[in-house]
């Protein structure tokens, strides 16, 4: 295995061109591309790295190409254990990498539920094997995710899974009392609990977001509401015991106010925002097509515009995927039977260019903010920069990815490396294409393929 890299001529954060050398997983020297010092110093690394037996390094053309440093996903569905046939930790990594990222946060709602040390551990385990990406299982809050017990936060924390981060998702915890004892539980490690935020009195039977196209497709609404009053409730419960709060896959305009309220108020909450929330509409659903249903559901033009400002001004901290993964039939059926979810890891970054970076909402540096630096410093992950000014400075981790973003291509789902292929953008054109991922020197995916 080459253990030097040499990165010609990439373009870190979007700004001048550099040649970086990769040696012992760190970035060894960082050079004007082609400099006169640069031989020596890539012979020098070779020299250190390969205990003075001299081996060529592998060299990687970046004329064009940025680099960032590797995505972070707070949110993933890997399916497994449970549903192998709609995802695994093997192929939902293979997707990661693909898309850019050099870790994710796996959800608990597998089968058996992530609640004890024993399934997160299994779960990590399976990530390690599998190699192409930090997996970082997230432990559920209640036992079975059944909202009446809590689990055992104490234990998946000190399993060698190390979990930090709880969550119920696909479920809201809706029981005040429970979820201000889990705020106050995780304090204790430096956790966090992420709030899948749905008040299920408000929602019993929802089946798209609650307004005049719902009343015109004949189909049971859920209100922007049900998201609003749990996340109002949740910032209180967290600034009362002064625990962290992050909140999952906010959707509303009026979710980014209470957001922005609760931070002025010095609040330790934090929120994410799903590339799908930033680009789609509900009146997607009016083709009755079932990719388009989520949870939280497609909302109106007015909140996309409000998410994308949140994301903008820093709001909303990050960008996190909700990767969905369902076998065809859970979702190649009726609208009101279709489980509700969408891919989202090999097309991530191309939604937040479309809808972030094209508009003039975000820089390249914003980029790696909102999509690898805050989604590290809340899930607390080693090896991704926590500030992006460190970006590829000499002695950091050589954990990032390499993305051509003059590059454009049709999504098809055939060429997905996910075993589920339910994604609403088939058929779009949609620019940026991932040349290249690197987990701590190593490449995971070069020339647009999984090494
Ligand atoms: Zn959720």
């Amino acid at each position: 295995m080459t253990s030097v890299i040499v990165l010609r001529g990439v373009s870190p954060l979007g700004g001048d061109p550099r040649d970086l050398v990769i040696a012992g997983g760190r970035i060894a020297a960082v050079t004007p591309p082609g400099g006169g010092e640069h031989t020596s110093v890539v012979a020098d690394a070779a020299d250190g790295a390969a205990g003075g037996t001299r081996r060529g390094p592998l060299i990687v053309d970046g004329a064009g190409l940025i680099a960032l440093p590797g995505f972070v996903d707070l949110h993933t569905h890997l399916r497994e254990p449970g549903r192998e046939d709609a995802e695994t930790v093997e192929s939902g990594t293979r997707a990661a990498a693909l898309g850019g990222y050099t870790a994710v946060f796996a959800m608990a709602n597998t089968d058996p539920v992530a609640d004890t040390a024993g399934v997160v551990e299994q779960v990590w385990r399976l990530g390690q094997d599998a190699g192409h990406c930090e997996v970082r299982p997230v432990g559920a809050v209640t036992k079975g995710l059944a909202g009446s017990q809590l689990a055992e936060l104490g234990a998946m924390a000190t399993s060698a899974a190390a979990v930090r981060m709880f969550s119920d998702d696909g479920h809201c915890v809706s029981d005040a009392l429970l979820m201000r004892r889990a705020l106050e539980y995780v304090k204790a490690f430096d956790g966090v609990v992420a709030q899948h935020a749905e008040e299920p009195r408000l929602t019993a039977g929802a089946q798209m977001n609650e307004g005049a196209m719902a009343a015109c497709l004949g189909l049971p609404g859920w209100p922007a509401v049900a998201e609003e009053a749990i996340i109002a409730r949740d910032a209180l419960l967290a600034g009362h015991v002064d625990s962290r709060l992050h909140v999952c896959h906010v959707s509303t305009a009026g979710s980014v106010e209470i957001i922005r309220w609760a931070k002025a108020k010095g609040w330790r909450v934090t929120a994410e925002v799903t590339p799908h929330h930033l680009l789609l509409t509900e009146d997607l659903v009016a083709s009755y097509d079932p990719v388009y249903k989520v949870n939280p559901p497609l909302r109106t033009k007015a909140d996309t515009e409000a998410l994308r400002a949140g994301l903008a001004d820093g709001t909303i901290d990050c960008v996190a995927t909700d990767h969905a993964p369902h076998a065809p039939e859970d979702k190649e059926t009726e609208w009101a039977a279709a489980r509700p979810g969408m891919l989202g890891l090999e097309t991530a970054l191309s939604v937040v260019i479309e809808t972030m970076v094209t508009t003039g909402h975000l820089d390249w540096s914003d980029v790696a903010d909102r999509m690898a630096a805050a989604p590290a410093r809340i899930g607390g992950v080693a090896d991704t920069v926590l500030d992006v000014a460190q970006f590829a400075q000499v002695g950091t981790s050589a954990t990032l990815t390499l993305l051509d973003p003059q590059a454009q291509r049709v999504i098809d789902p055939a060429a997905f490396a996910s075993r589920s292929t339910n994604t609403p953008y088939r058929g779009r054109t949609l620019p940026g294409v991932i040349r290249a991922t690197f987990l701590r020197g190593r490449p995971t995916v070069l020339d647009g393929k999984i090494v």
